[in-house]
């Protein structure tokens, strides 16, 4: 999933995005709360119409943007006191008003509001987090059962139809669940998925699974990681974790990962997963090609007539050379955040369809 911060990928339109085979996006309840606020996005019918944007839609819950306000927050049993990035206003995000802008905002799959468990954490801290992102995860599937009606897609949609239409609507709701209805316009409920927390201890992680499961969500994420420990503990949680998750429910890997790492992640059975590293590393001139990472600002690239990965047929490999993205680059140049973003986009999106086809194979990469 690229990650689309504030309702927008950095630099790439939708209809690009579209051509570039994007299937969901990723956007951001904590900054979207922000900025537009959630009564605008509510009134323009939702992120998909207010972005233009049919395909799906990911929210993560804001938990762990809040996290990272080390310095700005205060974590209770009732939620997180914080103070806006923007205006150093006070804010307070709890499970259920996590659920409530997410609800507003409309987006297809939406995220229980956890606690990220900083890291290092010690095992009677990495416990309590846990508890508290376990009795959070309760907290979110009560209110987005009872609210879960109001996503603003629901009311706007019904209301344009006729009574016989909305009759015909609510059976095809009641009988068709569990049939693939994409494309038939938005008319399911949302999906709010768990988050695996537990630190880095895999008896905490299992516990923790378990535990998750038990209150029951149609998808599982992993959470809190990439928080700074080393990546070979990160993968080491991530499997044992994975084996604790159903197989025949999505299973969200958040916040990873290099193209090595998501196929390896895919292939171990992770399903979904969100990097801001393909948009981000590309504002910063870091592309990823079939020959290796290449660092487009480099002098070595000035009179470079070769496309800049020749194993690419992504619309930028196709058309420009190395020299001129690395002159877009050195001049500060708007389309080269735009060409170099969409690049990386394709990289990773030919990444997992690689992978696709080798799981429908049989193989192994
Ligand atoms: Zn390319």
């Amino acid at each position: 999933m690229p990650v689309g911060t504030l309702a927008s990928v950095k630099g790439v339109s939708q209809d690009v995005l579209e051509d570039l085979g994007v299937q969901i996006l990723l956007a951001n309840t904590y900054h979207l709360y922000l900025r537009p606020g959630v009564e605008t996005v509510r009134q323009m019918g939702g992120l998909h119409r207010f972005m233009s944007w049919d395909r799906a839609i990911l929210t993560d819950s804001g938990g762990f943007q809040v996290f990272s306000l080390t310095e700005l927050r205060k974590v209770s049993e009732e939620g997180v006191a914080f103070r806006s990035h923007l205006d150093g206003s006070s804010q307070f995000l709890s499970p259920e008003k996590a659920m409530e802008i997410q609800i507003a905002l409309g987006a297809d799959i939406i995220m229980a509001f956890d606690e990220c468990t900083e890291y290092p954490a010690d095992a009677s801290r990495a416990r309590a987090s846990m508890e508290l992102t376990l009795r959070w995860g309760a907290r979110c599937k009560d209110y987005f059962e009872e609210h879960k009606g109001e996503v603003p897609w629901s009311s706007s949609h019904l209301s344009s139809l006729s009574s016989q239409e909305k009759q015909v609507l609510r059976f095809a709701q009641g009988d068709n669940r569990g049939n693939d209805n994409r494309g038939k316009g938005h008319f399911q409920t949302q999906s709010l998925f768990g988050i695996v927390q537990g630190g880095m201890d895999p008896a905490l992680r299992r516990e923790s699974a378990e535990r998750t499961i038990d209150i029951g969500f149609p998808g599982y994420a992993i959470g809190g990681l990439s928080v700074g420990e080393p990546r070979e503990l990160t993968r080491d949680i991530v499997l044992s974790t994975l084996e604790h998750l159903p197989s025949d429910q999505p299973r969200y890997l958040m916040g990873v990962g290099t193209p090595e790492e998501i196929a390896e992640y895919a292939q171990a059975g992770v399903d979904m997963m969100d990097c801001v590293l393909p948009t981000r590393a590309a504002r910063h001139g870091l592309l990823f090609t079939s020959e290796g990472r290449v660092s487009i600002k480099q002098a070595r690239y000035t009179q470079d007539e070769s496309a800049l990965d020749p194993a690419c047929d992504c619309r930028v490999c196709k058309r420009y050379s190395r020299a001129y993205l690395r002159h877009l680059y050195a001049s500060n140049e708007l389309l080269a955040q735009v060409l170099n973003t969409i690049h990386n986009l394709h990289y990773y999106l030919a990444t997992m369809r690689t992978v696709r086809a080798w799981i429908r194979a049989g193989s192994r990469l």
